[in-house]
């Protein structure tokens, strides 16, 4: 039997790996000795099986010892990051890092494409026509120094096997499991050399954690591996059975971002922001408390401060930002088939819908398409009348339209009464520790 053999059958027979093992495995699929079908059988019995809080950590470990770490200490501040677990209608990063710098903090993250049915802020920033994702690590320095707010495309040299590691469980069905999603997470945060973290974790139908408490758990991991590197993590637990705002696909969601920045646009987009603001200023050097920094995110958002650091933003790393100006998509629409109150949206099923319309990948190959997407009419416990629009499909192609009107039909429940209000924001927790 040879060592991976071996590794899989003690996993599928419920035995911890030794920290050795782990580490063997990990370079095995980076260096190219751990074939992919091995890889995803060990993969699975890691989902069936679970991993414990000791395995979990020395994954991370081997992960983030896999490829390259950067240093930020050069800046002499602190670096703030915000890292969401995956949802559909998620452009909160887009109004956050500028708003953080408008606040005086340094804003510095390493991002992902979005992949499946959640959208990645990535693609959302290319849909803004010259935005560069690729920088010399020289350039995503300087421009932290210089502008407090830089977000741009992880170094393929950073946690090489996170790429490789989650492209395979993106095919394979193991995807959920608590103990890979933390390890997955926290190896590229603590590689890319940020000094403190809040995560949003994503809780309900759109996202990778289903319920509260297996959301609890991922963010119970997390905070482990963050104390293990002394990298303060916060978690936030907000909502993901809705899309979140009004908009799913690529330049949709940064024109509603835009909105957000000049103090209006949807409710829950805001509310969202707002709170991973609260989390996070407090983590920077400006002496703030939590009450004190969402005084100031509102203010910057208010006063027009906050969409002044997103056109600089934008314009450091060549975008051409014209609210506004891009190519409308003809779009197929979906009706209330009767009077009533929206007393559901399917988050999983929109996030499909702007998939199939072009917004959103089949395959880590696939291209998107800027303008593609989704636009809700109506949200969550709105009153509709018979035959008035729920929503909207926009893209290039006549099939892919009607494959995503099909799928953006069955994402709504209209009741005959109105839902209990629920909260975007479910619950947070902070690393005792800090
Ligand atoms: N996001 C990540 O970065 N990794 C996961 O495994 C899941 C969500």
């Amino acid at each position: 039997m040879d060592f991976v053999h071996e590794v899989i059958a003690r996993k599928r027979d419920g035995e911890e790996l030794d920290e050795a093992r782990i580490r063997a495995f990990v370079d095995g699929v980076v260096g190219g000795a751990v074939p992919s079908y091995q890889a995803s059988a060990l993969l699975m019995a890691m989902v069936l099986r679970g991993l414990t809080d000791d395995e979990t950590l020395w994954l991370a470990r081997a992960m983030v010892e896999s490829g390259k770490t950067l240093d930020l200490s050069v800046l002499r501040r602190p670096v703030l990051d915000k890292h969401s677990s995956g949802g559909v209608g998620d452009k909160v990063t887009l109004v956050l890092a500028p708003l953080v710098a408008a606040c005086g903090a340094i804003f510095g993250k390493m991002s992902g494409r979005g992949l499946g049915h959640t959208g990645g802020t990535l693609d959302k920033l290319e849909s803004i026509p010259g935005f560069r994702v690729q920088l010399p690590q020289g350039d995503f320095l300087r421009q932290l120094e210089r502008i407090g707010v830089a977000v741009v495309s992880q170094s393929e040299r950073i946690v090489p096997a996170d790429r490789l590691l989650y492209a395979l469980r993106d095919v394979t069905g193991t995807v959920e499991s608590a103990g890979l999603i933390a390890a997955s997470i926290m190896a590229k945060k603590v590689a890319s050399g940020t000094s403190a973290i809040v995560l949003d974790l994503k809780v309900g139908r759109g996202a990778f954690a289903a319920d509260l408490d297996r959301a609890r758990e991922i963010g119970r991991l997390c905070r482990m591996i963050g104390r293990a590197y002394e990298r303060p993590t916060t978690c936030l637990y907000t909502s993901m059975d809705a899309p979140l705002g009004r908009t799913v696909g690529n330049r949709l969601e940064v024109e509603e971002a835009w909105q957000v920045l000049q103090g209006g646009g949807p409710a829950d987009v805001r509310e969202v922001t707002l709170a991973l603001a609260e989390e996070l200023l407090p983590l920077a050097d400006l002496g703030v408390d939590g009450q004190e920094a969402r005084a100031r995110a509102e203010a910057a958002l208010a006063d027009g401060r906050a969409a002044e650091h997103f056109e600089r933003w934008c314009y450091v790393q060549g975008g051409d930002w014209r609210p506004g100006e891009f190519h409308r998509l003809a779009g197929h629409e979906v009706k209330a088939p009767h009077a009533g109150f929206v007393v559901g949206i399917d988050a999983l099923a929109v996030g499909r819908a702007a998939q199939l319309a072009g917004a959103g990948r089949r395959t880590v190959d696939d291209a998107v398409d800027a303008a593609a997407g989704v636009v809700l009419e109506h949200g969550v416990g709105d009153p509709v009348a018979a035959g008035e629009p729920l929503a909207a499909v926009f893209s290039r192609d006549p099939a892919r339209r009607r494959e995503g009107r099909l799928a953006l039909e069955a994402a709504f429940t209209v009741g005959d009464a109105a839902p209990p209000v629920r909260p975007v924001v479910l619950e947070r927790e902070e690393d005792p520790a800090t």
